[in-house]
């Protein structure tokens, strides 16, 4: 993807507020207990290695991503804290895993004796036993599978190592906690099958460590936290400690003009304007991850709320402004302009998606910049 430095657009990431959420997490968590920074996706959007470096100067042990190549990125960058990987690598790719030090999750002992074909023995590759208890995604869903597996890795001690085992919650983020106590006590009957305690007993995402004490675990997966995201968006608005968005995103205009009433906008003629207006176009598109279906919501310009008229397209889209502006003036996408604001969460809320979503979908051809840097 081609790295757009030559236009106004630019992801700003608060380095500051990352440092302080993940602080903030750390110094929450019983003793003995390990935060694992979740950054895949590019750290939601916020610049991988950015935030690994900023999670362990703030007390993160370790990381969680979602794929193989995060992992290998992540290696590659220099950093030697235990990775796990979230989603199920191919077994024919166990011995790089291995070699690297990187930790899989594994959901059946078939995938163990197809990543035996292929594990020379030298180092042991990490496994994490994924625990189906009701989010339906990964995990063994039979307590004597989940035993055979572990059996199986004990009897190959130079290919295997069983570091940890886990689980996800559906409905962490909920106030209604009936899913959740169930899979609470249908993880626990699995963790008794096993002859020995695994290094790393996990459950809690972000959300989990927020609002429940659970399992007696000894690692947080915390994710969507670091970034300063409530993970639930409104539905428990308390927090144990403050957490501080991290991202804002700011543009500027490229072209202001003066229409006449009737002159129409953008791709299909949606929007004619009903007065003499003046109309400013804004370099960003879906292209960029700014969707399209925020047609009618608005930017920020000069603490004016100013609302986005006509479809958005590829590359750029066109706002109604109060009076003329010069052609440079600072248009904020995500942040505070003046005495306004305009959240992640409030652009998620007219898209009728998740902040995690919006996030995640600002693409890598707009910049991510550093402002408050953690040095
Ligand atoms: C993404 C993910 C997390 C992090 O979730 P947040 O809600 O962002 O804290 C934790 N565990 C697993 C298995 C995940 O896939």
């Amino acid at each position: 993807m081609i790295v757009a430095v030559h236009r106004p657009t630019r992801v700003l990431i608060d380095e500051g507020a990352i440092y302080h959420n993940v602080h903030a997490a750390v110094a929450s968590l019983d003793a003995g207990t390990d935060l694992f920074a979740v950054i895949k996706a590019d750290a939601y959007g916020h610049g991988l290695l950015r935030v690994a470096r900023i999670a362990i100067a703030a007390g993160a042990s370790g990381f969680c991503v979602a794929v193989l190549d995060e992992a290998l990125a992540l290696r590659a960058a220099g950093f030697k804290q235990p990775v796990l990987v979230l989603g199920i690598i191919d077994p024919a790719d166990a011995q790089l895993a291995a070699e690297q030090n990187i930790a899989v999750p594994v959901s059946e002992l078939s995938w163990l004796q197809d990543a035996a074909q292929v594990l020379d023995g030298q180092r042991p590759l990490k496994v994490h036993t994924a625990v189906e208890t009701g989010m339906g995604r990964i995990g063994f869903t039979h307590r004597a599978d989940l035993r055979a597996a572990s059996d199986y890795m004990s009897a190959h001690p130079d290919q295997f190592t069983h570091e940890g085992i886990f689980t996800h919650f559906a409905t962490a983020d909920s106030p209604d906690t009936q899913q959740f106590d169930r899979q609470v006590a249908r993880f626990k009957e699995f963790v008794a099958v096993l002859a020995t305690r695994p290094r790393y007993v996990h459950v809690a995402n972000t959300a989990t460590s927020l609002w429940h004490r659970a399992c007696d675990s000894n690692l947080v997966r915390f994710g969507v936290g670091i970034y300063g995201l409530n993970p639930s968006g409104h539905d428990i608005p308390d927090l144990p400690y403050e957490l501080e968005p991290a991202l804002s995103l700011e543009s500027a205009l490229v072209f202001c003009k003066h229409v006449s009433k009737g002159t129409t906008v953008s791709y299909g003629a949606t929007y004619t304007a009903e007065r003499d207006e003046y109309i400013g176009t804004v370099p960003m598109g879906y292209a960029d991850g700014w969707l399209r279906r925020l047609q009618g919501f608005h930017v920020l310009v000069d603490g004016h709320e100013c609302e986005m008229i006509g479809r958005v397209c590829m590359d750029q889209f066109m706002i109604r402004l109060p009076h003329a502006y010069p052609r440079g003036t600072k248009v904020v996408l995500i942040g505070r302009s003046g005495d306004k604001q305009i959240s992640l969460q409030d652009v998620a809320d007219y898209a009728g998606t998740i902040h995690y979503e919006v996030a995640c979908c600002l693409s890598a051809r707009v910049p991510r910049v550093s402002v408050n840097p953690i040095s």
